[in-house]
């Protein structure tokens, strides 16, 4: 249990947005869930009420996609059946290039003719791991496994087996997209929202934080009840993540006050916790 816990609330106790349904959280802002097939059995998405800047159309912008299936495929259609008010998805936005999150980015753009918003990073890893085995499974990661003493041949087999892991997620990532950066202001809708730059958990995972709302969408660098998964990985092994993930470039030690935090998972119950400082 982590001991700072208590100076979070979980408002929405144990509401959870059903299938293809939508919570609002704050104004312009709903959550909705994705089911995983894995431990962590769910992840977080959200929406965004958005307005194209040129053509002033109103629409929506979408926060991470869950990943490539029939399941999220449908139950996405769902939500823009039932909770879109009739408009249009105008932006994919993707914290970062874990398959949960970047899954369904291809289908998405397409099937709303959108631009998918990504770090440069992430953007490029993400094509890399869905064209290729490297540095997520295969002979390579189980080698790098066992030489940090996995002895377990049946966990070195099932690693060793992994190799189309990253690409049975994520089949196909977008050919375009426009870049986020640390520091950047994005407009969407009525609001700014600042991107801050994370890294340890992925190549460069941007977190989105909206002043006037106290909302910061934190992704996988803010996490409430499980640790943050900060891994060294065959494809970089003399890597040193956890001092790239301290709290000065931690995006939520920046953000303070916020009212909601919208992680990525929040355990059984509530998606969104506000911090009891606020
Ligand atoms: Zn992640």
């Amino acid at each position: 249990m982590n001991p700072d816990e208590s100076q979070l609330h979980y408002p929405f106790g144990d509401e959870l947005p059903q299938t293809g349904r939508t919570i609002e959280v704050a104004p312009g802002v709903r959550w909705l869930r994705m089911a995983l097939p894995f431990a962590l059995d769910h992840i977080n998405l959200w929406l965004l009420r958005d307005r194209d800047a040129e053509s002033g159309r109103e629409g929506w912008a979408i926060v991470d996609c869950g990943i490539a299936n029939d399941a999220t495929r449908d139950a996405w259609e769902h939500v823009f059946a039932t909770e879109l008010h009739g408009l249009p998805v105008l932006r994919v936005i993707v914290t970062h290039m874990h398959p949960d999150h970047i899954g369904l980015a291809h289908w998405l753009t397409e099937r709303w003719g959108a631009r998918l918003w990504i770090s440069a990073t992430d953007f490029n890893a993400a094509r890399l791991a869905s064209q290729s085995t490297t540095g997520f499974g295969g002979d390579a990661a189980a080698a790098f496994m066992a030489s940090h003493g996995l002895a377990d041949p049946e966990a070195i087999d099932k690693v060793r087996k992994r190799s189309n892991y990253y690409a049975s997620m994520v089949p196909q990532v977008p050919p375009r997209f426009r870049r986020m950066m640390e520091g950047d202001l994005l407009r969407i809708g009525e609001h700014d929202w600042h991107c801050h730059a994370g890294h340890g958990h992925a190549p460069e995972h941007i977190s989105l934080h909206s002043r006037s709302l106290r909302v910061l969408i934190s992704g996988d660098m803010v996490l409430p009840r499980i640790s943050t998964n900060v891994s060294v990985i065959d494809l970089e092994p003399e890597g040193n993540p956890l001092p790239l993930y301290r709290p000065r470039s931690n995006a939520c030690a920046r953000c303070r006050p916020i009212r909601w935090c919208c992680p990525r998972t929040a355990s059984r119950s509530a998606g969104c916790t506000r911090a009891s400082s606020s």
